[in-house]
């Protein structure tokens, strides 16, 4: 049987006893409390962590996730549908401290985002533009070059490379950008182009998906990152992307890469148009496309920014959905290493929350975010290392760099050594 919530004189008495109450106005807050049974029954309550919560409902699923069972669909939605979030949250940093203790993941990655010129027109988006209109970019190679060479003095052992679907620039402009990066930095891991651009890739170039994938690993591809998966289902990609991949194409194209021997990451774009069945929909598929190619390595749901979007009338995520969504998807995707909670799209005190909530992974330094910040997001554009590991420590975890495949990362004054 599974203790219940402790009741509001409980938690106060134990911050009396935690030392953090002396007094309150108007009389001796410790005048009716003071039995130390109770503080003992309390503190040792405390100290093992026990599981707790009103929501009956939740009492068959911590059973569960505390046998290292699966969770069910119906799981997955009454964890999206309680209102016990500190309940959700112990059970989700439970499975995160038996995955990871306290070790808690960053990089040192610049973003490099050669184009923003798209034909797609996605609904969610603020990033991407038709060719020659205001805004429209695109970088020539040199230029994409020394955009990965300037903004950081850390060496870093990442670039993350996304752009917009150009409707003009041949394959082999991908393909010497990857070449030319890999040449002049051989030491950074090449994490390059979502499902989507992959996909649309091969489309212009008239190769097979896998073909495309093939060919993008010989030219320096190391990894592929994980977004454009937004939402599967198709009654919301209608809405916020309909002229993208739909989601069995997505899904598809990271089994072929998975398949070829490319580690891919997963994201879910939420806070948006979609309901819990579309979050669980989404979860679940991933979870099914992992136990069969075990590719995936981060799972990272994104919060929606509306500003500057067609579907700007909506408003943000909270910050309650937020940690929700983090504790869920660590729950629900047991077969998934790394929860990142990327702090550009939550802000970085969001984040650093989400570290005791079921996330493992903060991100990097980023160094130039640019496709959140056109939608809207108030996040600097990048972070230093020192920042990140005392984002990371605040929150009573230890702070590991890794590269993007989680080695660990040691850097002295004048090296990086990565250990393979
Ligand atoms: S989300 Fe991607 S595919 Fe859609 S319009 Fe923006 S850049 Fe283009």
């Amino acid at each position: 049987m599974l203790p219940m919530r402790l009741r509001a004189s409980d938690h106060q008495a134990h911050a009396i006893d935690r030392g953090s109450i002396s007094s309150t106005p108007g009389g001796d807050p410790l005048a009716h409390r003071c039995d130390s049974s109770h503080f003992l029954r309390y503190h040792q309550t405390w100290m093992s962590h026990a599981f707790q919560t009103d929501d009956a409902r939740l009492h068959p699923i911590a059973e569960k996730v505390l046998a290292g069972k699966r969770l069910s669909h119906d799981d997955a939605l009454t964890l999206y549908r309680t209102g016990d979030i500190l309940a959700v949250g112990w059970l989700a940093n439970h499975v995160r401290e038996r995955m990871h203790s306290d070790k808690t993941y960053f990089n040192v990655n610049r973003h490099i985002n050669p184009t923003n010129v798209c034909v797609a027109a996605c609904r969610l988006c603020a990033f991407g533009r038709k060719k020659d209109t205001p805004g429209a970019y695109t970088m020539a190679l040199e230029e994409a070059f020394q955009t990965a060479a300037s903004g950081y003095t850390e060496a870093v052992t990442e670039f993350h490379i996304v752009g917009g679907l150009h409707p003009d620039l041949p394959f082999e402009y991908f393909l010497d950008l990857i070449s030319g990066l890999k040449q002049r930095f051989p030491q950074v891991h090449l994490k390059a182009f979502t499902m989507v651009e992959v996909a649309y890739l091969a489309k212009r170039a008239k190769l097979s998906t896998r073909e495309t994938l093939a060919q993008l690993k010989t030219a320096g591809v190391d990894s592929l990152p994980g977004g454009g998966a937004e939402i599967f289902g198709d009654r919301v990609r209608h809405i916020i992307c309909d002229h993208k991949i739909d989601g069995d194409q997505w899904l598809e194209t990271a089994k072929l890469a998975h398949q070829i021997g490319l580690k891919s990451n997963a994201t879910m774009l939420y806070g948006h148009v979609e309901n819990d069945e579309d979050r669980v929909d989404h979860l679940l598929k991933l979870r099914a496309l992992q136990d069969e190619t075990g590719g995936f390595q981060t799972f990272i749901p994104l919060a929606f920014h509306p500003d500057n979007t067609p579907l700007q009338h909506l408003p943000k995520t909270t910050g309650m959905l937020d940690i929700k969504q983090i504790a869920v998807s660590r729950l629900v995707l047991d077969n998934f290493p790394h929860i990142k909670a990327y702090w550009q799209m939550m802000t970085p005190k969001i984040a650093q929350i989400s570290l005791r909530f079921g996330a493992d992974d903060i991100d990097g330094t980023v160094v130039e975010e640019k496709i959140y910040h056109d939608a809207g997001a108030t996040t600097p554009q990048g972070m230093r290392r020192q920042e990140l590991m005392r984002l990371i420590k605040e929150a009573g975890r230890e702070p590991i760099e890794r590269d993007t495949l989680y080695r660990p990362v040691t850097r002295t004054e004048t090296s990086v050594t990565v250990a393979v």
